[in-house]
């Protein structure tokens, strides 16, 4: 079986040909120009299959709530102008006659590491994706949980502080709005008056013994263990899977496997936090796993 994945972003579509085992073929990557439009969006992704031959299935990760019945976007933000309501599987389905199935990114990333990466052997977890926001996945017996309306899994809008900072969803005090990688380049910024300042350059800093930088990426730390606190409570998970490029920092894994305890009931203690391992390929292969199932 010969697999097509294209995982969606607002910045680039990842293209992946991968084989029945989850192997990953052939990769490529092209600019999404989501300004331009979702329907010349829904072109470009009409013209990549077209390159494929002999393709027995198609599998689309891609940004913005999904109803995955009818391989639909319910709601995409700004970040993709004119995304709502593409009907991506049926505009496939007619122009190729290959069977598609269309998923969130994040849900497709949990699928991804649930089969075949960080997850492997649990198959109830949580998986939070950090980067300009917060997202969230919520992997019940191997099948994404989607709630009434396809929309569970919003961690990055659950409140943490009322009445706080202003969030992209309209409300005020999100979860995202303080732990996100945003958030704490934010932060570095505000508070040192530093400019060019990305993840990468503020744990160079700080693994050079910047007391500073370190007292503001603790305090980071804390806000997303507010998060998961909450998160661990109401779900009881065995697993938390945390993703984003920022993720693979051993610093915050460390602090976090080290300081989380102190604020969670003893009963919910077994949880276990982990590096999402897949990085860039999740999406692709979780999409592709769905697709192959479908
Ligand atoms: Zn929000």
């Amino acid at each position: 079986m010969r697999i097509l994945a294209l995982d969606i972003g607002g910045t680039a579509i990842k293209i992946g040909l991968i084989n029945k085992n989850g192997e990953i073929i052939e990769k490529r990557e092209v600019p999404t120009l989501a300004k331009a439009g979702g329907e010349a969006l829904m072109e470009k992704i009409i013209n990549i299959i077209g390159e494929y031959e002999n393709i027995d299935r198609i599998g689309i990760s891609t940004a913005g709530q999904v109803d995955p019945l009818k391989g639909k976007i319910i709601f995409a933000t700004d970040n993709i102008p004119g995304w709502t309501g593409m009907e991506i599987k049926k505009r496939i389905e007619e122009r190729y006659k290959i069977p598609t199935t269309v998923e969130n990114d994040v849900n497709s990333a949990a699928i991804g590491e649930a089969y075949y990466g960080a997850a492997i052997g649990s198959d109830s977890f949580l998986c939070l994706t950090f980067g300009t926001g917060i997202g969230g996945a919520i992997v019940e017996k191997g099948d994404i949980y989607r709630g009434c309306f396809n929309s569970a899994g919003e961690f990055g809008h659950i409140i943490t502080h009322a009445g706080g900072k202003s969030c992209t969803c309209g409300g005020k005090g999100c979860y995202e709005a303080y732990a996100s990688t945003s958030a704490l380049i934010r932060n570095v910024k505000e508070k040192l008056a530093k400019e060019d300042i990305n993840g990468k350059v503020i744990f160079r800093y700080l693994n050079e013994g910047n007391t500073d930088i370190k007292n503001i990426v603790d305090s980071w730390l804390y806000e997303i263990i507010i998060g998961l606190v909450s998160l661990i409570h109401i779900f009881n998970p065995s697993l938390i899977v945390l993703g984003g490029g920022i993720m693979s920092q051993t610093y915050i894994i460390d602090y976090l496997k080290e300081n989380l305890p102190r604020y969670i009931m003893p009963n919910h203690s077994m949880v276990k936090l982990v590096q999402a391992r897949l990085e860039n390929n999740a999406g692709l292969l979780g999409a592709a796993h769905i697709a192959m199932k479908a």
